[in-house]
């Protein structure tokens, strides 16, 4: 069959699962299979697919109707305008963690070090340092190696790999341990989007669910009982960090559920910011240390 024919079918079928765009959608799985942009699709709309790419297609289909994530699927997200690779042991870049892009790009200061804890595929860093270039340093942790992975290759693909050091660190016992890494920075930025989703509720999905959260990897988005335990060993850890480096200006800017905002301000300090990511929900906590 032809490109305008099977993704006719597709668009049909992946509409049962009432996602906002379903004919993007099986546009987006056909230029994967056919490794083409999506322009190419619209001036090749009559090119017969080989029965390998086919039935590919249709694989991809069938997964999608058993709401797998597109991201997964097409092993790319795009954030920020740019293009990450992601996989299932990193959370799919979400649209409203741009807002904390934005906003630690305008928190720049001379002599600014980002470090985005919980790196994931690396998509926070990688467009700071694709819009601040060498105007500052850039560190990026995880826990897992199988995401350092991920977001290292991200960093070549977007060019960006000289300018970022990926570590291995629990939260920020890598900067506790080696302060050297503080060297000549008059401020920190700390970039957290930490697992935050109640650990009960992650229990309760099930793939059925049209939850793209049901196939991202726990270690991403468990956050205990109430969602926050992470972000209370970080409030911790910035305490000890600061307590060393009395000098050092830190923001810490932390991506959290709209219910979370009066608790993070316990755990951050009565004088944080929340701010509203674009659907008008509290979504930011803004910190200074
Ligand atoms: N934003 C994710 C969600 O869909 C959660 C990400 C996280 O735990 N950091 O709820």
């Amino acid at each position: 069959m032809d490109i305008s024919t099977l993704i006719k079918l597709a668009t049909k079928r992946i509409n049962s699962l009432k996602t906002a765009n379903p004919n993007i959608e099986a546009d987006l799985l056909m230029s994967a299979v056919l490794a083409k942009p999506r322009s190419w699709l619209i001036a090749h709309n009559d090119y017969q697919l080989t029965k390998v790419e086919e039935k590919k297609f249709n694989n991809l289909v069938k997964k999608r109707l058993l709401n797998q994530p597109i991201a997964y699927l097409i092993g790319e997200q795009e954030f920020m305008g740019l293009k990450f690779k992601v996989n299932k042991n990193t959370l799919i870049p979400r649209p409203e963690t741009e807002l904390l892009v934005e906003t630690a790009l305008q928190n720049y200061a001379k002599n600014t070090l980002y470090l985005d804890v919980g790196t994931g595929s690396g998509a926070i860093i990688i467009s700071l340092a694709n819009k601040l270039k060498d105007k500052a340093k850039y560190l990026a942790f995880d826990i897992s190696q199988k995401a350092l992975v991920v977001a290292k290759k991200n960093s070549q693909l977007n060019q960006v790999d000289k300018l970022i050091s990926f570590r291995s660190s629990d939260l920020l016992t890598l900067i506790i341990k080696q302060n050297t890494l503080l060297r000549g920075v008059e401020q920190l930025v700390i970039c957290a989007n930490l697992p935050y989703v109640p650990t009960a509720y992650l229990k309760k999905l099930t793939k059925p669910d049209n939850k793209s959260l049901a196939f991202e990897p726990a270690l991403a988005l468990a956050g205990g009982a109430d969602g926050l335990d992470l972000y209370r060993r970080l409030a911790k850890e910035i305490k000890t960090v600061k307590n060393k480096n009395k000098l050092l200006k830190i923001v810490c800017l932390a991506e959290i559920q709209p219910n979370q905002a009066n608790k993070i301000k316990n755990i951050l300090g009565a004088k944080t910011l929340i701010l509203k990511d674009y659907c008008h929900k509290d979504r930011l906590a803004v910190a200074e240390f």
